[in-house]
């Protein structure tokens, strides 16, 4: 046994050693984001609530990605006790707190954290920046816009000031071990920076990978209704009622 434990701290140290990334990486988003999220920000104050569509919308990506994967021959994830769904939990600390939107779908690596949330991956963005341009001022048209592109995580920053993406992809035969990392970004800012979780992989606890996003609601800001469990009902119910595969659960806690 001691032998065992032994070679595990040694291994442990060895990719302690190769992975030197306790700190805290910078990224500057590309200035098409930057541009495209203050379009976001800015078209679409009038409709905050959208935001809660995008997030539950990719969560749901990440629950049938999983699932397509899994599915697939070869596949080395077995999800015989794989329990896909969402859990969005209103955090309460005085007049304001958090939301928090948790998935066991696909999640992200490092990599894909920077890549899918901080660079434009998608071919139609470029088409959907000229447009916006074209009627930048237009509220609605801007919601169109973005419910045909799909570009949906900026929205989150029409209620939060602060933002915070947990993720764990599943365990591959490259990756063995995968780790919990988290990008930040501030709705103000042209940068986010991506760490290890100092939590561990706590994604972990609910299935074999997942997403959690974090919003921080400020008191007085006007958005303290995110936190409502009634209101949160209510949008779930009215943006969940076409799409849902997988249960959705309400938690509230203060
Ligand atoms: P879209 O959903 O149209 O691709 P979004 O801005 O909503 O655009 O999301 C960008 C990308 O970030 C997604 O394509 C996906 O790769 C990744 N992503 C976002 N949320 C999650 C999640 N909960 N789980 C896994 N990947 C996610
Ligand atoms: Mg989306």
């Amino acid at each position: 046994v001691r032998l065992l434990t032994t070679l595990c701290a040694l291994a442990v140290g060895i990719a302690a050693a190769e992975e030197p990334e306790a700190q805290v990486e910078k990224h500057r988003y590309e200035s098409d984001i930057s541009k495209l999220r203050s379009i976001v920000i800015h078209s679409l104050y009038s409709q905050k609530d959208i935001f809660l569509r995008e997030l539950l919308s990719n969560s749901q990506d990440a629950l049938e990605k999983l699932r397509l994967t899994s599915l697939s021959e070869g596949s080395y994830i077995n999800l015989d006790d794989w329990k896909g769904n969402i859990t969005i939990e209103a955090r309460k600390s005085g007049n304001g707190g958090q939301l928090i939107v948790r998935d066991t779908g696909i999640g992200m690596s490092k990599s894909e954290l920077a890549k899918n949330l901080g660079t434009i991956a998608k071919s139609g963005t470029s088409e959907f920046l000229n447009k916006a341009d074209d009627s930048s001022s237009a509220g609605v048209e801007g919601s169109n816009l973005i419910g045909q592109f799909g570009l949906g995580f900026y929205s989150t920053f029409l209620v939060s000031p602060s933002v915070k993406v947990s993720s764990i992809p599943p365990a591959t035969t490259e990756n063995p071990h995968p780790v919990q990392h988290t990008f930040e970004s501030n709705a103000s800012g042209d940068e986010f920076t991506i760490y290890v979780d100092p939590r561990g992989n706590s994604l972990l606890e609910q299935g074999p990978c997942g997403t959690e996003v974090v919003l921080d609601i400020e008191a007085g800001s006007g958005n303290e209704w995110v936190l409502d469990n009634k209101k949160l009902e209510e949008l779930v119910e009215k943006h969940s009622q076409f799409s849902s595969n997988f249960p959705i659960y309400l938690r509230s806690s203060t």
